[in-house]
């Protein structure tokens, strides 16, 4: 037997097993009129899209006795994605008699699409040498391989809104990329890249890559500083400094006509450049946007006003987590409190264009070595830890700490205390315990200018009450002394 008689016999073996193994799945080749599914109402959100490629052949559905079926809530796997993006490509499948990773069989049935995809650099196999072919392919690798595969480039790849991709996450120049032009959203302020993407996402993605008139324009730049708030509706802001003067104009040579204190709120009638117009003594005024907030959460204003904390590296810290829960009390775990006054504040340090990096985001527990290296490995500007106290039912207040033991910013982390007590004490009208220099892990280990703030004790009535119902505030309040720390650097 000769060496041509064994590849010929080989070659027939991979044909045969291609046809009798292969998935119905992305095999159909539809015409026009036959491209519904019977599972995909003309109602359904991804209706269109789904269509439009099952009408170029690019996707395929199963098929049962009831005929065919596209299971748009179905993951899809890496293999399924491969054979996707190389339809859509118009590449054909790669012949081989040996695939080159160990879990993918020459007998699989999408071995060619696969080898194909790794030979345009589009597809990576995993760095144990294995490629998963049947695996959920992520919402992060879906952006990655759809700007590989069609090179997509934007200017700016840092720009993207979501509180869930961190400046040194791997897919962040992919979902930044997606985002702008309109191919990829996320779940409100989250994109979510180690979610598992369904069929009928992955079919709406790669639609609007191939075809821009699909496309959706992000509703919400966070390039833009000076968006305009239509009179009609105005806005609650909350100073953030000691004293702020209200001008007759908007600029500084404009005459002082009064004076706003600290926490004070205040109506914005409109925003013009870096001054708002607000309604002050029965007339109008202008204030400085650099020493405001929003009240209550309206994080779109907070970010057309405040530029100090753009693109600074800001690491929050929820005390506790996991199998340690912190102080308790009355069913309150300062574990779960810190955690959500971190979230709240996440929000709104990030709507004000900072990057920020979490210790943790879930009920996990970081040691603190762990929270140490994560501030000073990613470069952090700031550090602040969030804690609840305990002690006799009588003890009560805020106390902010920083260190000057190892800390080499320990004046910076001193006046940052300062601000963030400051604002905490006013907001939440708690008293005053001040300002305290104390050796505590993470802000003497970490190299940045780093605080740690007690709320209250969750051991005294009235604190415990602020402390259960006023996390939003407490957030408002720590994000107002960051701001109020950086507007005075
Ligand atoms: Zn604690």
């Amino acid at each position: 037997m000769g060496k041509r008689f064994i590849f010929s016999k080989v070659l027939m073996f991979i044909v045969l097993i291609t046809i009798i193994v292969a998935p119905p799945i992305n095999q159909r080749k539809v015409s026009a009129e036959t491209t519904d599914f019977y599972d995909i109402s003309s109602s359904y959100w991804a209706s269109t899209e789904i269509n439009y490629l099952s009408s170029l052949s690019i996707i395929g559905g199963y098929e049962d006795l009831k005929g065919y079926f596209f299971a748009p809530e179905k993951t899809l796997t890496r293999a399924e994605a491969a054979k996707m993006v190389m339809s859509a490509k118009k590449e054909k499948p790669a012949l081989l008699s040996k695939t080159r990773f160990p879990d993918v069989s020459e007998k699989h049935w999408a071995a060619g699409w696969i080898e194909k995809a790794v030979q345009l650099n589009i597809f990576d196999g995993n760095p144990d040498g294995t490629f998963a072919p049947d695996e959920s392919l992520t919402r992060g690798q879906m952006t990655k391989i759809l700007v590989k595969a069609f090179g997509l480039t934007v200017e700016n790849q840092q720009n993207e809104p979501f509180v869930d991709v961190y400046i040194n996450d791997e897919f962040r120049p992919y979902i930044s990329t997606l985002y702008q032009l309109g191919i990829a959203s996320g779940y409100g302020d989250r994109f979510n890249s180690k979610q598992n993407i369904k069929r009928s996402e992955f079919a709406v993605f790669l639609t609007r890559t191939l075809n821009p008139s699909y496309r959706k324009k992000p509703a919400t730049s966070n390039q833009s500083t000076q968006k305009t708030i239509p009179a009609a509706s105005t806005k609650t802001a909350r100073v953030t400094t000691d004293v702020l003067n209200v001008r007759s104009g908007p600029s500084t040579n404009d005459e002082v006509i009064g004076q706003l204190s600290l926490g004070s709120v205040v109506n914005i009638y409109s925003l013009n450049g870096n001054w708002a117009e607000i309604f002050y003594k029965n007339g109008v005024g202008y204030i400085s946007t650099s020493y405001i907030s929003t009240y209550s959460g309206t994080s779109e204003f907070t970010q057309t006003t405040n530029n100090a904390l753009k693109n600074q590296v800001i690491v929050l810290d929820a005390g506790h987590g996991g199998k340690d829960p912190g102080t308790t009390e009355n069913g309150m775990y300062e574990k779960d409190i810190t955690l959500n006054v971190i979230e709240l504040l996440e929000k709104k340090v990030k709507a004000a264009g900072a990057k920020v990096i979490l210790t943790r985001n879930s009920d996990t527990f970081p040691t603190l070595d762990e929270r140490v290296k994560i501030a000073n490995q990613n470069g952090a500007d700031i550090f602040v830890s969030v804690h609840v106290n305990s002690g006799s039912s009588s003890a009560t207040g805020t106390e902010t700490f920083y260190d000057s033991s190892k800390n080499p910013q320990s004046e910076e982390g001193k006046k940052l205390a300062a601000e963030i007590q400051k604002q905490i004490v006013s907001l939440l009208k708690m008293k005053d315990r001040g300002v305290k220099n104390e050796r505590y892990q993470v802000i003497t280990y970490t190299k940045m200018p780093s605080v740690l703030v007690e709320l209250g004790f969750v051991t005294n009535s009235e604190d415990a009450k602020k402390l259960a119902d006023q996390r939003e505030l407490y957030a408002e309040a720590i994000y107002n002394g960051i701001l109020a720390y950086y507007n005075k650097k």
